[in-house]
């Protein structure tokens, strides 16, 4: 397994239960996994557990065959090669697409980071937009510049926090088509995080839905049937 999640627990220093109990998730490499669930049913901390931003209080977390947190190891996120995806996109706004592409490439050489800005641009259909800053771009543009920052660096796994909460729903359902087939044509291992069911229909290999801090179902993709 690419991704192993046993038994996640996780409280908040102020409150008073835990709101991640017993979280198990397994993920292959490649997969696009989808935790789906109401607000409020732990899909933020879950994230911010693999990432690295809070420390479970019991579990383990596995990514590409490394412990990154257990009992007695903790891994910083900068070192855990997580791209990450957020819901608003987070671009910086007095940087163009270009720059905010290089961005996690600093220890390269000009050479190298020409090629994977080249690379990247191509990737998420953007070739000719590379000295536009983020406010010239649409939702969606703004949305593929952040996917191609996120994979510029060759994270092991992508995270997305609810990528689509921004747009409206016509270009939603475009959108999500299209990170779909990048994603895929990367091959990279995704968790992607909504409350939305039809982005996770979208989106998705396979679908895990999470209830207070548990998963209760795991559901593979059923491809669209095509008309006879
Ligand atoms: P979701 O992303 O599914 O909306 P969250 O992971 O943000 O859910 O929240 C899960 C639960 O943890 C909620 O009940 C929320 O109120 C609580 N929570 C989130 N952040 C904190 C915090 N910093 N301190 C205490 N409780 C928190
Ligand atoms: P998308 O295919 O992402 O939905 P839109 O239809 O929203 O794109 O945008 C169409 C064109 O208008 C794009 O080429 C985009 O660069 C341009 N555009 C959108 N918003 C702005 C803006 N605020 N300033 C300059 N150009 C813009």
């Amino acid at each position: 397994m690419f991704i192993q999640i046993k038994d996640l627990q996780y409280k908040y220093k102020n409150a008073k239960e835990a709101v991640i109990k017993d979280f198990c998730l397994d993920i292959e490499r490649g997969e696009i996994v989808s935790i789906l669930g109401e607000s409020g049913s732990g899909k933020s901390t879950i994230l911010r557990l693999i990432a690295g931003l809070e420390c479970p209080q019991n579990g383990t977390i596995n990514i590409c065959g490394e412990t990154v947190c257990n009992r007695s190891c903790f891994i910083p996120p900068e070192k855990r090669g997580i791209g990450f995806v957020f819901q608003d996109y987070a671009l910086f706004p007095h940087m163009t697409v270009a720059k905010n592409i290089q961005f996690g490439l600093k220890k390269k050489s000009r050479q190298d980071k020409r090629e994977r800005l080249e690379e990247m641009l191509k990737l998420v259909n953007l070739t000719d937009f590379a000295n536009r800053f983020p406010h010239e771009l649409s939702g969606g543009q703004q949305q593929r510049v952040a996917l191609a920052r996120a994979l510029a660096p060759e994270p092991s796994l992508l995270i997305l926090d609810e990528p689509f909460s921004n747009l409206d729903a016509a270009l939603q359902e475009k959108i999500r088509g299209e990170l779909r087939e990048i994603i895929k044509k990367t091959g990279i291992t995704s968790i992607f995080v909504t409350h939305d069911k039809e982005d996770a229909i979208a989106m998705a290999d396979r679908i895990v839905y999470i209830d207070n801090g548990k998963v209760k179902t795991s559901v593979g993709r059923v491809e669209k049937q095509r008309p006879v």
